[in-house]
């Protein structure tokens, strides 16, 4: 059911930019904005611009599939959406503006008993970490959302599922323009058509930003600009070398660890290549694994080298040769027994 008054006009204020501001925030997608509602409801600090490329809401933020969840596979994304799943949970009355959030659950659907593993690993982690995410057979996940095939088409029946009951959704544009209501309504002037080309620097320290109407200077510029962070950041990005790791770490591991050179082409307005730690791609097995399903993994691999890379190119680094060159813990039996099978084995 549509909530009643959902569509209620938002009332904006827009603004004409000053030529300085204590903050400047390129990028008007949730990140920006919800910065911006922030410093000035919580922090007290209102004299900030957004500035935004086009409209607020072009990114992704106002085109996601706009779930609210916390069910996440580590510690720390867990606790960080936990808090996030709570902040939902009472913003439309925070921020004055409906944007239809509705708790409704999320289930992720386990069909092959890898994916039950997976289900299960995460269930638990997110209850170590105070967040209902909680295992359930077929029959309850059908209990919960009627309209589902639990044949899987006939191939993969559903085996059980994962439940995250305070999942929500929102409308995502809403979202964005609330937020953008409520800081401007504490002085926050959001400024829209307006790209920022260049950022002002005084020695290493940001100044503020350039824009097609002029320098808009600021103490703090912060970069919201989602995956466009290079193209804004990048003129200021500076890589830091990490080759002197590359001689301690190859001497204690063995030569897993080697120098790569990120090639300037990488990133936008990069000076020049710069050397750091490169780390070769190892695959670990526990010891009790038996030699021969160790033996069928790395056949199987290499037998189908042309499926593998198919998928994705970096795998034509994968050779027996480099496989079979070194590893930092001793190599399981079933390798010994394939690579000395192949003639690569060098013990
Ligand atoms: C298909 C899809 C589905 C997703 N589903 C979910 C989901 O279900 N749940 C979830 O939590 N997350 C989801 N996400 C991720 C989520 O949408 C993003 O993490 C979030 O919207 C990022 O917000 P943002 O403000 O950092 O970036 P954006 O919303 O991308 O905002 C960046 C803004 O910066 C502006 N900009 C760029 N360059 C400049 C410049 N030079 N000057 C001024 N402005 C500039 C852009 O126009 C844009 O408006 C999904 C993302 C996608 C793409």
């Amino acid at each position: 059911m549509i909530e009643e008054g959902v569509e209620r006009r938002i009332a904006f204020r827009w603004a004409q930019p000053k030529r300085t501001y204590d903050v400047v925030i390129v990028g008007g997608g949730g990140h920006g904005l919800a910065t911006a509602y922030y410093l000035a409801a919580r922090h007290g600090i209102s004299d900030v611009a957004v500035l935004e490329a086009r409209y607020i809401g072009a990114g992704n933020s106002g085109r996601n599939t706009t779930i609210i969840r916390a069910n996440y596979g580590v510690p720390e994304a867990v606790r960080f959406y936990g808090h996030s799943v709570d902040l939902y949970a009472t913003l439309e009355d925070e921020l004055e503006c409906s944007f239809i959030h509705q708790a409704k659950g999320l289930i992720w659907l386990a069909h092959t008993e890898t994916a039950m593993r997976a289900e299960r690993a995460r269930s638990l982690l997110n209850l170590a970490c105070g967040i209902e995410t909680v295992m359930i057979t077929p029959q309850e996940a059908k209990g919960l959302c009627p309209q589902l095939d639990l044949s899987g088409g006939g191939r993969y029946p559903v085996l059980g599922a994962s439940y995250h009951p305070r999942a929500s959704t929102a409308r995502h544009d809403r979202v964005v323009w609330g937020y953008a209501a409520a800081a401007m309504r504490r002085g926050v002037h959001v400024i829209q058509g307006t790209p920022v080309t260049g950022l002002l620097r005084d020695g290493d320290r940001v100044t503020g930003v350039e824009t097609a109407s002029g320098p808009i200077r600021a103490r703090v510029v912060l970069s919201a600009v989602g995956g466009n962070v290079t193209a804004v950041a990048g003129q200021a990005l500076k890589f830091i070398s990490t080759a002197d790791y590359v001689q301690p770490l190859a001497t204690k591991y063995g030569p897993v660890y080697y120098p790569l050179t990120l090639t300037k082409s990488v990133y936008q307005k990069m000076p020049e290549d710069v050397v750091g730690l490169g780390v070769d791609n190892l695959l670990t097995v526990n010891a009790n694994m038996s030699e021969q399903q160790v033996y069928d993994i790395l056949k199987t691999f290499f037998d189908n080298q042309a499926d593998v890379q198919a998928i994705h190119p970096e795998a034509k680094k994968f050779t027996l040769e480099n496989a079979s060159r070194v590893a930092p813990v001793p190599f399981h039996p079933g390798a010994i027994k394939y690579y000395t099978e192949k003639g690569v084995y060098k013990p």
